[in-house]
Protein backbone atom coordinates (compact mmCIF):
# COMPACT_ATOMS: atom_id res chain seq x y z
CA UNK A 1 0.00 0.00 0.00
CA UNK A 2 0.82 3.67 -0.68
CA UNK A 3 0.41 6.57 0.10
CA UNK A 4 -0.20 9.39 -2.27
CA UNK A 5 0.08 13.61 -1.35
CA UNK A 6 -0.92 16.35 -4.21
CA UNK A 7 0.45 19.27 -2.76
CA UNK A 8 -1.40 22.05 -4.33
CA UNK A 9 -1.09 25.99 -4.30
CA UNK A 10 -4.52 26.15 -2.90
CA UNK A 11 -5.55 22.28 -1.42
CA UNK A 12 -3.64 19.55 -0.34
CA UNK A 13 -4.96 16.03 -1.44
CA UNK A 14 -4.29 12.55 0.66
CA UNK A 15 -5.36 9.20 -0.40
CA UNK A 16 -3.89 5.52 0.27
CA UNK A 17 -3.86 2.47 -2.01
CA UNK A 18 -2.10 1.50 -4.90
CA UNK A 19 -3.86 2.57 -7.81
CA UNK A 20 -7.53 3.75 -9.61
CA UNK A 21 -9.86 1.34 -8.48
CA UNK A 22 -7.94 0.93 -4.96
CA UNK A 23 -7.81 4.44 -3.76
CA UNK A 24 -9.31 5.11 -0.01
CA UNK A 25 -9.65 7.58 2.29
CA UNK A 26 -9.04 10.48 0.07
CA UNK A 27 -8.53 13.35 2.17
CA UNK A 28 -8.40 17.79 1.20
CA UNK A 29 -7.41 20.32 3.40
CA UNK A 30 -6.46 23.50 2.24
CA UNK A 31 -3.00 24.54 1.96
CA UNK A 32 -2.49 26.91 4.44
CA UNK A 33 0.83 27.82 6.36
CA UNK A 34 3.42 24.74 5.71
CA UNK A 35 3.25 24.43 9.39
CA UNK A 36 -0.40 23.42 9.75
CA UNK A 37 -0.82 21.94 6.46
CA UNK A 38 2.46 19.47 6.40
CA UNK A 39 1.35 18.50 10.07
CA UNK A 40 -2.07 17.14 8.57
CA UNK A 41 -0.01 15.48 5.89
CA UNK A 42 1.88 13.89 8.54
CA UNK A 43 -1.30 12.80 10.62
CA UNK A 44 -2.12 11.19 7.37
CA UNK A 45 1.24 9.08 6.84
CA UNK A 46 0.70 8.42 10.57
CA UNK A 47 -2.84 7.00 10.31
CA UNK A 48 -1.36 4.21 7.04
CA UNK A 49 2.13 2.95 8.52
CA UNK A 50 0.60 -0.34 8.67
CA UNK A 51 1.55 -2.29 5.44
CA UNK A 52 3.05 0.60 3.79
CA UNK A 53 5.52 0.32 1.23
CA UNK A 54 6.55 3.73 -0.30
CA UNK A 55 5.05 7.49 -0.11
CA UNK A 56 4.69 9.77 -3.19
CA UNK A 57 4.22 13.35 -3.09
CA UNK A 58 3.51 15.57 -6.51
CA UNK A 59 4.20 18.84 -5.61
CA UNK A 60 3.90 22.97 -6.64
CA UNK A 61 6.81 24.51 -7.33
CA UNK A 62 9.12 25.37 -8.31
CA UNK A 63 11.07 22.05 -6.26
CA UNK A 64 14.53 20.65 -5.96
CA UNK A 65 14.96 17.39 -7.12
CA UNK A 66 18.51 16.79 -7.66
CA UNK A 67 19.43 14.23 -5.09
CA UNK A 68 22.97 15.35 -4.68
CA UNK A 69 21.25 18.75 -3.42
CA UNK A 70 21.00 19.65 0.15
CA UNK A 71 17.86 21.32 -0.08
CA UNK A 72 16.29 17.53 -2.61
CA UNK A 73 12.76 17.59 -1.43
CA UNK A 74 11.96 21.32 -1.07
CA UNK A 75 9.73 23.61 -1.84
CA UNK A 76 12.42 26.57 -3.15
CA UNK A 77 11.59 30.36 -4.71
CA UNK A 78 7.52 29.67 -4.59
CA UNK A 79 5.81 33.57 -4.90
CA UNK A 80 3.56 31.50 -2.52
CA UNK A 81 3.69 33.39 0.62
CA UNK A 82 5.27 31.30 3.73
CA UNK A 83 6.40 28.41 0.85
CA UNK A 84 10.00 29.26 0.35
CA UNK A 85 12.97 26.73 1.39
CA UNK A 86 10.16 24.66 2.98
CA UNK A 87 11.77 21.06 2.97
CA UNK A 88 8.33 18.58 2.34
CA UNK A 89 10.22 15.13 2.19
CA UNK A 90 12.40 15.80 5.16
CA UNK A 91 9.55 15.44 7.73
CA UNK A 92 7.71 12.76 5.91
CA UNK A 93 10.37 10.69 5.93
CA UNK A 94 10.28 11.21 10.60
CA UNK A 95 6.83 9.69 10.15
CA UNK A 96 7.91 6.77 8.02
CA UNK A 97 11.07 5.18 7.23
CA UNK A 98 9.74 4.13 3.21
CA UNK A 99 10.94 5.22 -0.20
CA UNK A 100 9.63 8.65 -1.25
CA UNK A 101 8.74 9.67 -4.24
CA UNK A 102 9.00 13.39 -5.24
CA UNK A 103 8.36 15.40 -8.16
CA UNK A 104 5.81 18.29 -9.60
CA UNK A 105 2.20 18.23 -9.66
CA UNK A 106 2.79 18.17 -13.30
CA UNK A 107 5.19 15.07 -13.79
CA UNK A 108 3.12 13.54 -11.38
CA UNK A 109 0.04 13.50 -13.60
CA UNK A 110 2.14 12.81 -16.32
CA UNK A 111 3.06 9.52 -14.68
CA UNK A 112 -0.53 8.49 -13.95
CA UNK A 113 -1.73 9.02 -17.27
CA UNK A 114 0.97 7.14 -18.50
CA UNK A 115 0.87 4.46 -16.22
CA UNK A 116 -3.26 4.06 -15.75
CA UNK A 117 -4.71 6.95 -18.23
CA UNK A 118 -4.78 8.90 -21.12
CA UNK A 119 -1.16 8.07 -22.34
CA UNK A 120 -0.99 4.24 -21.41
CA UNK A 121 -0.45 3.33 -24.62
CA UNK A 122 2.32 5.12 -25.60
CA UNK A 123 5.98 5.65 -24.57
CA UNK A 124 6.16 9.59 -24.74
CA UNK A 125 3.51 12.12 -23.64
CA UNK A 126 3.89 15.68 -22.15
CA UNK A 127 0.91 16.44 -19.83
CA UNK A 128 -0.03 20.61 -19.19
CA UNK A 129 -2.45 21.85 -16.76
CA UNK A 130 -3.95 25.20 -17.57
CA UNK A 131 -5.69 26.59 -14.18
CA UNK A 132 -4.74 28.96 -11.50
CA UNK A 133 -1.36 28.93 -13.63
CA UNK A 134 0.05 27.05 -16.36
CA UNK A 135 2.61 24.10 -16.25
CA UNK A 136 3.45 21.15 -17.98
CA UNK A 137 5.62 17.99 -17.48
CA UNK A 138 6.45 14.78 -19.24
CA UNK A 139 7.70 11.72 -19.96
CA UNK A 140 10.29 10.40 -22.38
CA UNK A 141 11.18 6.36 -22.71
CA UNK A 142 9.71 5.95 -19.62
CA UNK A 143 11.77 8.69 -17.87
CA UNK A 144 9.93 11.82 -16.27
CA UNK A 145 11.67 15.32 -17.54
CA UNK A 146 14.40 16.51 -15.24
CA UNK A 147 17.28 18.20 -15.68
CA UNK A 148 18.73 21.34 -14.17
CA UNK A 149 15.37 22.33 -12.73
CA UNK A 150 12.10 21.05 -14.28
CA UNK A 151 10.19 22.13 -17.01
CA UNK A 152 8.47 25.41 -16.27
CA UNK A 153 6.31 25.45 -19.76
CA UNK A 154 4.05 28.49 -18.74
CA UNK A 155 6.80 30.62 -19.25
CA UNK A 156 6.90 30.14 -22.75
CA UNK A 157 7.17 33.40 -24.42
CA UNK A 158 3.72 33.82 -27.07
CA UNK A 159 2.89 35.37 -29.90
CA UNK A 160 -0.63 38.04 -29.13
CA UNK A 161 -3.93 36.97 -30.65
CA UNK A 162 -3.88 40.13 -33.38
CA UNK A 163 -7.69 40.80 -30.80
CA UNK A 164 -5.91 40.72 -27.61
CA UNK A 165 -5.27 43.79 -25.83
CA UNK A 166 -4.41 42.66 -22.81
CA UNK A 167 -1.45 43.15 -21.02
CA UNK A 168 -0.78 40.04 -19.46
CA UNK A 169 -0.12 39.29 -15.57
CA UNK A 170 2.71 37.15 -15.18
CA UNK A 171 4.46 39.10 -12.24
CA UNK A 172 8.06 37.93 -13.97
CA UNK A 173 7.08 38.30 -17.83
CA UNK A 174 3.83 40.12 -18.50
CA UNK A 175 2.48 38.35 -21.39
CA UNK A 176 4.38 35.01 -21.20
CA UNK A 177 1.44 31.76 -21.80
CA UNK A 178 0.83 32.10 -18.52
CA UNK A 179 0.38 35.69 -17.82
CA UNK A 180 -2.14 35.52 -21.35
CA UNK A 181 -3.66 32.22 -21.24
CA UNK A 182 -4.48 31.13 -17.04
CA UNK A 183 -7.52 31.11 -15.82
CA UNK A 184 -7.06 34.30 -13.86
CA UNK A 185 -5.73 36.06 -17.34
CA UNK A 186 -9.63 35.15 -18.43
CA UNK A 187 -11.21 36.69 -15.70
CA UNK A 188 -8.84 39.88 -15.80
CA UNK A 189 -9.51 39.92 -19.25
CA UNK A 190 -13.83 39.59 -19.25
CA UNK A 191 -14.44 40.58 -15.53
CA UNK A 192 -15.90 37.33 -14.97
CA UNK A 193 -14.36 33.31 -14.66
CA UNK A 194 -14.66 31.19 -17.90
CA UNK A 195 -17.06 29.36 -16.84
CA UNK A 196 -19.41 32.18 -16.49
CA UNK A 197 -18.77 33.49 -20.20
CA UNK A 198 -21.27 32.99 -22.99
CA UNK A 199 -22.12 34.23 -26.56
CA UNK A 200 -19.32 36.28 -28.11
CA UNK A 201 -17.31 36.35 -25.27
CA UNK A 202 -16.63 32.90 -24.73
CA UNK A 203 -16.22 32.12 -28.00
CA UNK A 204 -13.58 34.99 -28.13
CA UNK A 205 -12.13 33.58 -25.37
CA UNK A 206 -11.64 30.10 -26.10
CA UNK A 207 -10.40 31.32 -29.46
CA UNK A 208 -7.78 33.04 -28.07
CA UNK A 209 -6.78 30.14 -25.15
CA UNK A 210 -7.11 27.50 -28.54
CA UNK A 211 -4.17 30.41 -30.24
CA UNK A 212 -2.29 30.39 -27.07
CA UNK A 213 -2.12 26.98 -26.18
CA UNK A 214 -1.70 25.84 -29.82
CA UNK A 215 1.80 27.05 -29.53
CA UNK A 216 3.02 25.96 -26.23
CA UNK A 217 1.86 22.36 -28.31
CA UNK A 218 3.55 23.11 -30.94
CA UNK A 219 6.54 23.93 -29.23
CA UNK A 220 6.30 21.06 -27.66
CA UNK A 221 5.81 18.97 -30.48
CA UNK A 222 8.74 20.02 -32.19
CA UNK A 223 11.19 19.80 -29.27
CA UNK A 224 9.75 16.77 -27.41
CA UNK A 225 8.55 14.61 -30.19
CA UNK A 226 5.60 13.49 -27.85
CA UNK A 227 3.26 10.64 -28.75
CA UNK A 228 0.79 12.34 -27.00
CA UNK A 229 -0.23 15.91 -25.17
CA UNK A 230 -2.10 15.86 -22.36
CA UNK A 231 -3.71 19.16 -21.39
CA UNK A 232 -5.75 19.22 -18.52
CA UNK A 233 -7.25 21.74 -15.99
CA UNK A 234 -10.43 24.19 -15.47
CA UNK A 235 -9.71 26.05 -17.96
CA UNK A 236 -10.14 23.21 -20.45
CA UNK A 237 -13.90 22.47 -19.91
CA UNK A 238 -14.24 25.81 -22.16
CA UNK A 239 -16.97 24.43 -24.28
CA UNK A 240 -14.99 23.88 -27.73
CA UNK A 241 -11.58 24.55 -26.96
CA UNK A 242 -10.02 21.27 -26.97
CA UNK A 243 -10.95 20.86 -30.57
CA UNK A 244 -10.30 24.32 -31.44
CA UNK A 245 -6.43 23.86 -29.98
CA UNK A 246 -6.12 20.92 -32.15
CA UNK A 247 -7.11 22.29 -35.28
CA UNK A 248 -4.86 25.33 -34.43
CA UNK A 249 -2.31 23.23 -33.38
CA UNK A 250 -2.58 21.47 -37.31
CA UNK A 251 -2.46 24.76 -38.63
CA UNK A 252 0.02 25.97 -36.89
CA UNK A 253 2.64 23.12 -37.74
CA UNK A 254 1.06 23.85 -41.45
CA UNK A 255 2.29 20.67 -43.16
CA UNK A 256 5.65 21.04 -41.86
CA UNK A 257 5.16 17.41 -40.10
CA UNK A 258 3.75 15.30 -41.92
CA UNK A 259 2.65 12.37 -39.65
CA UNK A 260 -1.09 11.06 -39.85
CA UNK A 261 -0.75 10.69 -36.04
CA UNK A 262 -1.12 14.88 -35.95
CA UNK A 263 -2.42 15.36 -38.92
CA UNK A 264 -4.74 13.12 -39.53
CA UNK A 265 -5.77 12.07 -35.92
CA UNK A 266 -5.55 14.70 -33.28
CA UNK A 267 -8.10 14.27 -31.51
CA UNK A 268 -5.62 11.21 -30.50
CA UNK A 269 -2.63 13.35 -30.32
CA UNK A 270 -3.96 16.30 -27.90
CA UNK A 271 -6.29 14.59 -25.42
CA UNK A 272 -8.15 15.31 -22.10
CA UNK A 273 -6.54 13.75 -19.05
CA UNK A 274 -8.85 9.62 -18.22
CA UNK A 275 -8.27 9.86 -14.30
CA UNK A 276 -10.67 12.87 -13.20
CA UNK A 277 -10.75 14.20 -10.02
CA UNK A 278 -8.13 12.32 -8.80
CA UNK A 279 -5.59 12.49 -11.52
CA UNK A 280 -3.10 14.66 -8.95
CA UNK A 281 -3.47 11.94 -6.33
CA UNK A 282 -2.85 8.90 -8.36
CA UNK A 283 -0.20 10.43 -9.82
CA UNK A 284 1.66 11.25 -6.49
CA UNK A 285 0.39 6.95 -5.52
CA UNK A 286 2.43 6.34 -8.98
CA UNK A 287 5.44 8.53 -7.78
CA UNK A 288 5.24 6.16 -4.78
CA UNK A 289 5.23 2.93 -6.40
CA UNK A 290 8.46 4.00 -8.96
CA UNK A 291 10.13 5.17 -5.76
CA UNK A 292 9.47 1.53 -3.60
CA UNK A 293 10.38 -0.11 -6.93
CA UNK A 294 13.74 1.92 -7.59
CA UNK A 295 14.27 1.89 -3.67
CA UNK A 296 14.56 5.68 -3.90
ZN1 LIG B 1 5.83 34.19 -16.96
Amino acid sequence: MYVGIEAGGTKFVCAAGTGPDDLVDVTTFPTTTPDETLGRARAFVADHTDGLRGIGVASFGPVELRRASGAYGSITSTPKAGWTDIDVVGPLRAVADVPIGFDTDVNGAALGEARWGAASDVESCVYVTVGTGIGGGGMVSGQLLHGLLHPEMGHLHVTRHPDDEFAGRCPFHGDCLEGMAAGPAIEERWGRPGQDLTGDQLSQAVAMEAEYLAQLAAAMTYILSPERLVFGGGVLHLEGLVDSLRARLVGRLNGYLAVPEITDHAERYVVLPALGDHAGVLGAIALADRAASHGA
